[in-house]
């Protein structure tokens, strides 16, 4: 049974990438809470945002983990680029019930960033073009532009922002396949194990799969739903 989570991040391939200042997500966040929970953060051992200029790049629940983490690490200053544009504040014509409402929302971290520093950290269709860093290779910044509702950039538009940490939060891509390979898993078209919601039985027939690994980065509340039934389904294949 696989169950290994949907972990492996998209990742800014633009210019200035590689050295020092920049770094997924999960590693800001996952360092964060060991030391916390190791040594209520006095082991050091975590990428500290105290101080610095931080920008974090995706508009999602991962995002929103980042401004929060920073804001209570102290950060200098903290801004949040998201490449879609802002959504309204009510659904769209074609956004009606039941789908999930695309509207405006203003999670915990907006709200303590709100509250620090007086305005949303939120910018909205805008993508990076090239992180900037000195001759010895120091992280100073980002230049950025903004880009139409297709991701098209706007000429004219560039503009340079100052940073020493910038967190990339852009989405996952599905689990990593050291496993999947070596048992020769089929996926599916989002590079997920591919298994029936249901049946939960991969293209190898002693191999289940449920969670985040199977369906993409999703809820805690999806993710029990699928480890209940997968080990009902496991239970009748046993059975059988
Ligand atoms: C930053 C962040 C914030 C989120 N916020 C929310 C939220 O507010 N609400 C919500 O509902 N969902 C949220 N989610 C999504 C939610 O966490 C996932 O949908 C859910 O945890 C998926 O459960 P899972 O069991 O499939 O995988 P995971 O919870 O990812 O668990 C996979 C586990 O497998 C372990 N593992 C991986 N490979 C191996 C291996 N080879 N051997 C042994 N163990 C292995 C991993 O260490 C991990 O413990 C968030 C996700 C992220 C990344």
């Amino acid at each position: 049974m696989l169950a290994t989570g949907a972990t492996t991040p998209r990742d800014l391939q633009i210019p200035g990438r590689e050295g020092d200042g920049v770094h997924f997500a999960m590693e800001y966040l996952l360092k964060n809470t060991k030391s916390l929970l190791d040594s209520n953060l006095e082991d050091r051992n975590y990428i500290s945002a105290k101080d610095r200029k931080v920008i974090v790049i995706g508009g999602g629940d991962t995002g929103t983990d980042c401004i929060g983490t920073s804001l209570r690490h102290g950060c200098k200053s903290l801004v949040n680029f998201e490449i879609m544009s802002k959504p309204p504040e009510d659904r769209a014509d074609n956004n009606p019930w039941p789908t999930w409402p695309a509207i405006f929302r203003v999670d915990y971290g907006h709200e303590e960033a709100t509250a620090r520093d007086g305005q949303d950290p939120r910018v909205y269709s805008i993508s990076g073009k090239e992180f900037i860093r000195d001759e010895s290779g120091k992280l100073l910044g980002i230049n950025t532009i903004e880009v139409d509702a297709e991701f098209q950039a706007i000429e004219g538009t560039e503009k340079f922002w100052d940073a020493d940490l910038i967190l990339l939060s852009m989405g996952f891509l599905g689990p990593e396949h050291y496993i999947s390979e070596p048992l020769d898993l089929e996926l599916d078209k989002r590079s997920n194990y591919k298994a029936d919601y249901g049946k939960f039985l991969t293209s190898h027939e002693k191999v289940f799969a449920a969670g985040d690994c199977r369906r993409g980065q999703s809820l805690v509340v999806r993710a029990i739903d699928e480890g209940r039934l997968a080990a009902t389904a496991i239970d009748t294949y046993l059975e059988s």
